[in-house]
């Protein structure tokens, strides 16, 4: 298949405005009217949100992974040509019947489609807010009918049940400042990794949406070393965090560290590069004290870490492939061999294609990792079970700020919907436009710290200094 050069594409569709909606009685002549193009047939068609999920093959109903509201996806038509396509252009129109114009493409067609190549495929590109309870679709390949007659095995329309609610998926970074050899040093938390780890969560888990905000960096004086010596407490210190902090039972704690300038260095003789309790019980939910992983932020396998120990954090075992892997660790029940991933896979962040021969499985040791179906599917019923869907709807922004006592002071920006978590207080800021304004917020202390967070609505405007007596004493903090 080959698209059509833009002059042609103009033409092709303006003579199709022109003619759209035309019938016999409209006055139009035959050659004028729209019909399935001859020599098509429409063979199979998809919908990737991450692996194939097949919609229909062979004009029958498909199966597949789960289909999730509010997720963006990439709809695939598979068609083949015989000796009776002309090689002129065809319109190939889909239309999701939900009051928006259908999307349409005009191209010249080839003789054929496979999964291996994107390009051979008619592709559209479908908004998650498109993806609605019930996915319906109509797809037409057509030309002028110049005398030839119709051909109904160019077009097809089906209702697919969309199994997935709307479900954002949250995560929480901590980052721990290393001072164990005096230098204090943070991973990367900047605004674009904290998108890269963003958009890793978002092309792998059958989420709607990912939120990743990032935690004041706790600092951290015990030795952390490669063969797990001084990991432990470091996710005894996280596992307090949701406590002390009040996080929401639907965030994931994900403490990060790098204990070394470099990988190199930290690995040269083997290391551990992620640390999570498998939380598994009870298998639909786990545990929400366990929603919680460690790993190291060296920026080569930050995000891969992060999304495979998070997995765990979602009660999946390893996919079996590469070494060191505990044999207790390993998920009997997965279905391919060296962890492949079993079917292609669509990454709707960045439009990569991952082959099932090549692929591996996040939850494997090896490289060229995506999300297997069977994982994704997984993956997808803890989702729904646990990522809170009223945090869909109207979200706000806030400030945090965050204060440990001991002089330092933060001030972040989030996002979120619902209640920020911590007590009720009333706190009097000065804004860059005005003084003496009140404000509702709501205050978290620190355990082991004489400060906490505060949230305040973000509306209050660009604020330059806050006094509050939430924890206590009276604080003022400026910014
Ligand atoms: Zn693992």
């Amino acid at each position: 298949m080959r698209h059509v050069s833009v002059g042609a594409l103009a033409l092709v569709l303006m003579a199709i405005s022109a003619c759209s909606g035309s019938d016999d009685s409209s006055g139009k002549k035959p050659e004028d009217k729209l019909v399935g193009a001859i020599g098509v047939q429409l063979s199979e068609t998809a919908l990737f949100q991450g692996p194939k999920r097949t919609l229909m093959i062979g004009g029958q109903a498909g199966e597949g992974v789960p289909l999730v509201q509010g997720r963006d996806a990439l709809f695939r038509a598979y068609y083949s040509t015989n000796a009776d396509y002309d090689g002129e252009a065809v319109l190939a129109t889909l239309d999701l019947l939900d009051g928006q114009p259908p999307i349409e493409k005009a191209l010249i067609l080839g003789p054929g489609s496979s999964d291996a190549d994107l390009g051979s495929t008619i592709n559209f590109e479908i908004p998650g807010s498109r993806i609605k309870e019930t996915f319906q679709y109509s797809l037409s390949m057509v030309q002028f009918d110049n005398g030839r007659g119709d051909n109904q095995f160019a077009r097809f329309a089906q209702q697919v049940a969309v199994a997935g609610k709307p479900n954002k998926l949250r995560i929480l970074i901590v980052p721990y400042a290393y001072n164990a050899d005096g230098s204090g040093r943070v991973p990367d938390t900047s605004e674009e990794q904290v998108e890269r780890y963003r958009e890793r969560f978002r092309s792998l888990y059958p989420v709607s949406d990912v939120e990743v905000s990032v935690h004041a960096p706790v600092p951290w004086s015990s030795p952390i070393q490669p063969n797990g010596y001084g990991w432990q407490e470091v996710g005894l210190n996280l596992f307090g965090i949701r406590g002390s902090e009040g996080i929401p039972p639907d965030t994931y704690l994900y403490g990060v560290f790098n204990p070394t300038a470099s990988i190199g260095q930290f690995c040269g003789g083997g290391c551990l590069l992620g640390v999570t309790l498998l939380n598994d019980n009870p298998p639909d939910e786990g545990s929400v004290s366990l929603r919680l992983a460690l790993g190291v932020g060296f920026p080569q396998v930050a995000l891969n870490t992060a999304a495979h120990e998070i997995g765990h954090a979602h009660g999946r075992r390893h996919a079996n492939c590469g070494p060191g892997l505990e044999p207790q660790s390993i998920d009997s029940q997965y279905p391919h061999a060296n962890g492949r991933i079993g079917d292609w896979g669509y990454d709707i962040t960045n439009g990569d294609l991952h082959d099932p021969a090549v692929a591996t499985d996040i939850m494997s040791y090896c490289d060229n990792q995506f999300i297997s179906g069977y994982n994704y599917t997984s993956l997808f019923a803890r989702g729904q079970n646990v990522n809170s869907p009223k945090i869909i709807g109207a979200p706000a922004d806030y400030w945090i700020v965050a204060s440990d006592g001991l002089g330092s002071t933060r001030w972040q920006k989030t996002r979120f919907a619902g209640i920020p978590s911590g007590q009720e207080v009333e706190v009097t800021v000065d804004t860059s436009s005005a003084s003496g304004l009140v404000s509702k917020a709501w205050y978290t202390p620190y355990d082991h710290l004489d400060g906490g967070w505060l949230f305040l609505p973000a509306s209050v405007g660009e604020i330059t200094r806050i006094e509050h007596a939430a924890g206590g004493a009276r604080q003022v903090l400026r910014r």
